[in-house]
C-alpha cells in the first residue's frame, strides 16, 4: 500500500512514499522551505514533489491511497486549518482544502508534526509503550504525549505542546515572545546561535577551525563534534544544554508520569555522545528514574507519521 508522507518545517521540506505495509520509504525528495512560503505555494510544491515521486515509480498520483502533511505548529478540531505555526508565519492556514484541490479523490490528512512522528515511533523505538513523552528537537521544539495508549489531545489539540513550557524565566527570548521556553533552551537553533558566537568571538576554538571562521557554517553536529574532541568553547556550550534538555526531559516524566521520554529530531542523530551525559544528568539533578530513548526514525519520523495518519482519523 503506496501513501504519501510530508514533514514541512522551518528549514526544509521533506517527501516520501512510504510503503505502510513495510513501514518502509520507497521514494524520497527534500528542498529547502522557500522562504515567506504561504501554505497555498506550499500545496503546490506538494502536488508537484508527489508527481516527482510518482513518475519515478512509474505510477499515477491518483493510485496514492492517502497524501498526509506533518505541521509545525497547532491545528483546529477536525485538523483541517493551521491555527498557528511561529516558525513558517502562518495563521489560520486552510492547508488541507489547499492540498486537497490538487488531490481530488484521495484523502488528505494533516497532524502536528511531533504527534506525526509519535505515531511513527509506535512502529518504531515506542512499540509497546503506552505513557510516553516524545520531544522532537529541531529548528524548534515538538511533543507528543501518549497516555495509556492513546494520543493526548485536549480541547484545541494543544496539550500536548510542550515547547512552550517555561523552563527558566529569565531564559533567552523564545520564537514566541516568552523567555526560557524548552524551545529557546533545547531547539537545534539554540547550539547554533551559540555556536556562531563562539566562531565569531573566539578564533582560537576548535569550531572557528572546523568552519574556516564562517559563523555561516555553523551546525549542531559542528558544536557536538568540537565537544567530543575535547574542545573548551564547544564543551561550555554542550554541557549547558544538556543542562537544559535534562530539566525539559525531567519536567516531561514528572508532569505526565511517563515511563519513558524519547528523543527525535535532527539533534537525536548526535547519538551516544549526547544520550550517555543526558542520561547520567538526568539521574543525578533530577533523581528521575524514566527511560530515555533516541527515537528510531530520527529525520524520517515526519515522512513515515504522516503516512500513517490515516490509521488515526
Ligand atoms: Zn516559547
Amino acid at each position: 500500500m503506496l501513501r504519501l508522507g510530508f514533514d514541512v518545517g522551518g528549514t526544509y521540506i521533506k517527501a516520501g512514499v512510504v510503503d505502510t505495509n513495510l513501514i518502509k520509504i520507497v521514494s524520497r525528495r527534500i528542498i529547502p522551505f522557500p522562504s515567506d512560503a504561504s501554505y497555498t505555494d506550499v500545496a503546490e510544491l506538494v502536488y508537484a514533489l508527489s508527481s516527482e515521486m510518482a513518475a519515478e515509480l512509474k505510477i499515477q498520483n491518483c493510485r496514492f491511497k492517502s497524501v498526509g502533511l506533518a505541521l509545525p505548529g497547532i491545528l483546529n478540531e477536525d485538523r483541517s486549518v493551521l491555527k498557528r505555526a511561529y516558525n513558517l508565519g502562518w495563521y489560520d492556514a486552510p492547508v488541507r482544502a489547499a492540498v486537497q484541490n490538487y488531490f481530488s479523490d484521495v484523502p488528505v490528512y494533516l497532524e502536528n508534526d511531533a504527534n506525526a512522528a509519535l505515531i511513527a515511533e509506535r512502529h518504531g523505538a515506542l512499540r509497546g509503550c503506552k505513557n510516553v513523552v516524545l520531544l522532537t528537537l529541531g529548528t524548534g521544539v515538538g511533543s507528543g504525549v501518549l497516555l495509556n495508549g492513546a494520543l493526548l489531545r485536549g480541547e484545541s489539540g494543544s496539550s500536548a505542546e510542550l515547547g512552550h513550557v517555561r523552563l527558566f524565566p529569565d531564559g533567552p527570548k523564545c520564537s514566541c515572545g516568552n523567555r526560557g521556553c524548552i524551545e529557546a533552551l533545547c531547539s537545534a537553533t539554540w547550539l547554533t546561535e551559540e555556536g556562531k558566537k563562539s566562531v565569531i568571538n573566539s578564533p582560537t576554538s576548535l569550531m572557528y577551525k572546523k568552519t574556516d571562521g564562517d559563523a555561516g557554517k555553523i551546525t549542531p553536529k559542528t558544536v557536538f563534534d568540537s565537544a567530543k574532541e575535547g574542545d573548551g568553547y564547544a564543551l561550555a556550550i554542550f554541557n549547558k544544554y544538556v543542562d537544559s534538555l535534562a530539566a525539559a526531559v525531567a519536567y516531561c516524566a514528572d508532569r505526565f508520569n511517563a515511563g519513558a521520554v524519547a528523543i527525535g529530531g535532527g539533534i537525536s542523530m548526535a547519538g551516544f555522545f549526547l544520550f550517555s551525559a543526558l542520561k547520567a544528568r538526568v539521574k543525578e539533578m533530577h533523581g528521575c528514574r524514566c527511560r530515555i530513548l533516541p527515537a528510531m526514525f530520527a529525520n524520517d519520523a515526519g515522512i513515515i507519521g504522516a503516512a500513517l495518519l490515516y490509521k488515526f482519523q
